[in-house]
Order: structure tokens, then sequence, then C-alpha cells
């Protein structure tokens, strides 16, 4: 057993996994691009209290939080998420006086102190979007295909976007108190957390992640009956315009989701699956009318969502869908059969990274059966071989590794030769 091990919930990205992250990555990074949304990065920490603004009394605030004080004494945060960082930094870089809509995408890492378990981790990766300064239906719309494009593009099947409207202000304080009336009736049958919840947001126990399916909370009253026209209208043109595009959709009344800032419409992506994923969320996200001002700024409404990108990476493995997405790093190998022959093929592998064509070499062994299980184990697309003949007559033979044909070519030609073939 290795003398160290990794801290509980956290993974190694190596070999096929990194590939596999960085696909992700750069799937989502080029789809946002084609969107409009230009790139931020926050840092992976914050002082605490930015995070304290997304809801203090949020699992993620009162549970989840890596929170530590510095060598200074200042109370430090490990970020849980990128919205409350990605508002912090548009606040304080005045980006709303730049462009309105403001759009914005992250990726990166996130801390929570959470009980691993299947697509649950500590240190997790989260791709995210996020738009300020506008609010209407059409925005939201395409904010919303733009996950459901980046999903479509990995051809991630069985999955459904779940969405709903908790209403505006004045619709989830009518709604709020309500929700208090009902609860307060029914406490005993409620989970200590929903107990203390009851006063301080009672919305919340309709995410209960102890008792999903307690008919009491199930059965509870529904936002639906309290909003006010505004509302109404605004969540059904969102729902018509997602008719329009055809992108499939349940409303679920009883989806909140976790955090405070939300207003409005909320919405998730759940995954259904035979396995320990079935019913996970690997998206989520709404639109968040308060949370600028609520940082101290204007009154600049936003939309956003997050995706998590281990719970993608985890779908995609079980439904194989990764075909020839992750590239074969290496495209030649050299293989070398004396002293000198090595020194050439040092020098030829030189020449080949220079032109951006990953090469590799043997560094030790001078049997063509040593070197070909190195050739087994990297699967490079073209094998080229050097011995004495073929240095004396600056000549290589190289071998297409797929069709095994093998041609011999002088040692001038192996760029251009190369580069008509892995074009
Ligand atoms: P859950 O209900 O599963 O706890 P959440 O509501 O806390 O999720 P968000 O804060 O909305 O999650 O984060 C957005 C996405 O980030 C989630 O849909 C999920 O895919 C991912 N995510 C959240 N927590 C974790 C974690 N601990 N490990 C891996 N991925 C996570
Ligand atoms: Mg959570």
């Amino acid at each position: 057993m290795a003398k160290y091990q990794k801290v509980k919930g956290t993974q190694d990205f190596f070999e096929k996994s990194i590939l596999k992250l960085r696909y992700l990555e750069n799937t989502m990074r080029r789809i946002a691009k084609n969107y409009g949304y230009n790139e931020i990065k926050t840092p992976i920490f914050e002082h605490t209290d930015v995070f304290v603004r997304i809801g203090d009394d949020s699992d993620i605030v009162t549970k989840e939080m890596y929170t530590f004080l510095d060598k200074g004494n200042r109370s430090i945060t490990l970020r849980p998420e990128g919205t409350a960082a990605v508002v912090r930094s548009y606040l304080e870089n005045k980006l709303y006086a730049k462009t309105s809509p403001m759009k914005l995408f992250y990726f990166g890492p996130m801390f929570r102190y959470e009980r691993p378990q299947a697509g649950r981790y500590r240190e997790f990766h989260q791709f995210g979007v996020e738009v300020f300064g506008k609010s209407t239906p059409l925005l939201d719309c395409d904010v919303i295909i733009s996950a459901n494009q980046i999903f479509q593009e990995l051809g991630i099947k069985n999955y459904h976007l779940k969405i709903n409207t908790i209403g505006d202000n004045e619709s989830r304080k009518l709604y709020s108190e309500k929700l208090v009336e009902y609860f307060e009736e029914h406490i005993n049958h409620l989970c200590s957390d929903c107990k203390r919840r009851i006063n301080k947001n009672p919305l919340r126990i309709l995410d209960c992640k102890v008792d999903g399916n307690n008919p009491i909370i199930k059965n509870a009253p529904k936002i639906h009956d309290f909003l006010n026209q505004e509302s109404k209208d605004y969540f059904s043109e969102v729902l018509s315009i997602l008719d329009y595009y055809q992108v499939d959709y349940i409303v679920d009344e009883n989806l909140v989701r976790g955090l405070d800032y939300y207003t409005d419409l909320v919405f998730e992506f759940i995954i259904e699956s035979n396995d320990e994923l079935d019913g996970l969320a690997f998206c989520g996200g709404g639109k968040y009318a308060n949370l600028v001002e609520s940082f101290g700024g204007m009154d600049i409404p936003g939309i956003g969502y997050a995706i998590g990108v281990e719970r993608l990476l985890s779908i995609v493995d079980s439904q194989d869908g990764w075909n020839d997405k992750i590239e074969n790093d290496i495209d030649v190998l050299i293989i070398s059969l004396d002293k000198l022959s090595k020194l050439k093929a040092l020098e030829i592998a030189y020449l080949l990274r220079l032109h951006n064509i990953p090469t590799e070499i043997d560094y030790e062994h001078y049997t063509m059966k040593h070197q070909f299980k190195l050739a087994d184990k990297l699967n490079p697309k073209f094998l080229i071989i050097i011995g004495e003949e073929e240095r004396k007559n600056n000549i290589v033979s190289i071998k297409d590794n797929e069709t095994k044909v093998e041609e011999t070519i002088s040692q001038e030609k192996i760029i251009s030769y190369l580069k008509g073939k892995l074009l």
C-alpha cells in the first residue's frame, strides 16, 4: 500500500480519465463560445462572507464549506460553487458598465464537505454560465438551450429537463407564508433539518434530501396556486419558447433548488439509468432577481447554470459514449536498433515535435521485441524504424500501424510524408 493516500472524496485524473475530463471541458468551452459567452476565472478561495451570501442556512453554507482562518486571521473559504464569486467579481470590476447582457462562463474545481458517494465528491469540477443584466423569456430559453446542446453533442441519452417557477418576490412571499402554515401543522413528520427550515426558508423543505418521498412534502401546497399573473405569464412564455424549439421538459412543481438566490425559473437536468447514477442531477440552474442586489449592487437580474463535470463523465462512461472522442496521444513511435541510431531517433523526434507531431522514442532497448511491446502500449499511428542500414543511407522505414503498410523514405521527406497522412 502506498504510504500516502488522497484525501477522502478527491480524485486523481490520469491516462484515460484526464483525457475524458479535458474532452468535456473543451466541448463545453467551444459551445459556450458559440453562444457568445466569455470566460471568467475567479480565485479558488474567497472571503467566507462572499459564499455566505448564497444563503446562510443553505446546506452549502451550514455544512459543506471548507472554511479556515489564514495566517492573518481572515476567514477564507474554498469555493463551493461559482455564482457567488462571479457576482463578486462582476461588481468589483464594474462589468455592469460594459455590455448588457454580460454573458460569462467558468470552468474549475469546487469544494464541498459532503459524504462521498456515487457522483458526489469533496473536490469536483463545474462548468457554468452566468448572464447578467437582462430578464426575458427568450434569453432564459437561450441559456437552457445552450446546456441542452452540450448534452446533445455529447450524445447523452435518457435524460430529461425538469423545470419550474418559484415566482417573483411577491408570489414567493405569499407562497412561503402558506407553506409555513402547512408545515407547522405537520411538523412531527419532518426531518430535523426541515423543522429548522420552517421559519427560515420553508421552500427549501421541498428540496429535502433526507426524505424526498415524504407524503407531507409531496402533498404540500403548490406554488402555481400562488403565482401572480406576471409570474404565470412569464413562465408560460418560457415554456412556449421551449416548445417552439422542441426542447423536451417536465414541469416539476416540487423543484425549488437548494439555494436562496433563485426567483422565477429553476431547472435541472436529470439522468435516468439502471445504476447508482439514476435520478442524479448533472446540471442545475435558474434565474436570480435579487442576488446582485444582495451583494450591494444595483437591481440587476441574472440567470445561470452549473454542470457537474464528474457526473457528466460518469454518465458518458455508463452509456459507453466515448467512441473515438478520446484521442490517442502519440502519433509516432521511433524504434532504433543501435546506439548511434538512438541519437538519430532523438534528432528525428525533435524535428517532428517542432512540427507539432506527438512523438515518442524508446530510450534504452536495442531489440525489436522490446520496442514492439512499447508500441503495443502507446498504439501510435506510425512507427519509424531506424537501424545501421537506414542510418547509413539517410533513410527510415515507416509503417502505418493500422494498415501495416511499410515504406522506405528518405529522412528529409519524413515531415511532408507524415503531414500528408496525419491530416
Ligand atoms: P445535489 O442536489 O446533487 O446536492 P446541488 O443542488 O447541491 O446538487 P448545485 O449546487 O446546483 O448542486 O451544483 C450544480 C451541479 O454540480 C449539480 O447538478 C451536480 O451535477 C454538481 N455537484 C454538486 N455537488 C457535487 C458534488 N459534491 N460532487 C460532484 N458534483 C456535484
Ligand atoms: Mg448539494
